[in-house]
């Protein structure tokens, strides 16, 4: 690897929108250099005009697994290391069960388990040399308590929880801290487009959520900052609701 960068590097996947550009806003006041992968150019080139110089975009498609040992070699070359990793990108699909392929079903786990599992062992052989790092996945409530319509998204989640726990416990030893968010419902277009047209599920939701409103991209970041300092050196292995009390609610 080549010179070290003085300021931590993280990698944000997903990070030009939504919650993972949130996540990548906090990195960035706190003096983290975030490194941001998406597929939309347009996202990406706004979000670097926000972010600044603190803030490099790479326009890479996580499904393309043959092209991720290359993509992270070539970031942990250019910076020295990779302290960081949010596992963040992710996409869901609301359809009733009956009526979800197994195309559609592969599709969403690709995206939300396997590409999550290729970039993540790739970056930890980075961490590996440096006996450090931090990990954090984006989880879900659907894997948390059971929501209807999100069959191939529950099992994602779910999924990526028991890799959190299994990762921890394997990589802890070595000094890589690994835990996940379980954002509760939380005001992006992904969350619009899953309660938006449908006023009962949107009711559901609030019903349950003590807080009353829906939280902001911005709770994720900051809870995301505080699982990668030092203030949670000794956290590792859980999956952190940041959901007004949605979990716990009646
Ligand atoms: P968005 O749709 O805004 O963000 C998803 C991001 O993932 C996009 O920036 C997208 O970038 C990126 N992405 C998706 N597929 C790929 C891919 N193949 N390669 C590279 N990038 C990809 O949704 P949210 O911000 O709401 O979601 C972020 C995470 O939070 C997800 O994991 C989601 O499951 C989770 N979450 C969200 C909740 C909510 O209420 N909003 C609740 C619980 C969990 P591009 O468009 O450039 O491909």
């Amino acid at each position: 690897m080549g010179n070290k960068r003085t300021e931590k590097v993280a990698i944000v996947t997903g990070g030009a929108s939504g919650i993972g550009l949130a996540i990548a806003t906090e990195f960035v006041k706190n003096n983290i250099y975030t490194i941001i992968i998406g597929r939309d150019l347009e996202k990406l080139e706004k979000a670097k005009e926000s972010l600044g110089e603190l803030c490099e975009t790479i326009s890479f498609d996580l499904g393309n697994l043959s092209g991720i040992p290359a993509l992270v070699s070539d970031i942990a070359t250019r910076h020295g290391k990779i302290d960081i990793l949010v596992n963040n990108a992710g996409i869901n699909m609301k359809r009733e069960f009956w009526d979800v392929t197994d195309e559609d079903f592969m599709k969403v786990l690709q995206t939300n388990v396997v590409s999550v599992f290729t970039i993540s062992r790739e970056v930890v052989k980075c961490m590996l040399e440096e006996q450090q790092g931090a990990i954090i996945n984006i989880s879900s409530m659907a894997a948390q308590y059971g929501i209807p319509k999100v069959i191939a998204y529950t099992a994602s989640k779910s999924a990526l929880d028991g890799m959190t726990k299994a990762m921890a416990v394997e990589l802890s030893p070595k000094g890589i801290r690994v835990n996940a968010i379980a954002p509760g419902f939380i005001a992006t277009d992904m969350s619009a487009k899953a309660l938006n047209n449908d006023p009962e599920r949107k009711q559901k939701v609030m019903s349950r959520t003590p807080m009353g409103y829906l939280g902001e991209p911005a709770d994720i970041g900051t809870a995301a900052v505080f699982l990668v300092s030092d203030a949670a050196k000794y956290i590792t292995g859980v999956v952190l609701p940041v959901d007004g009390g949605n979990s716990v609610g009646f």
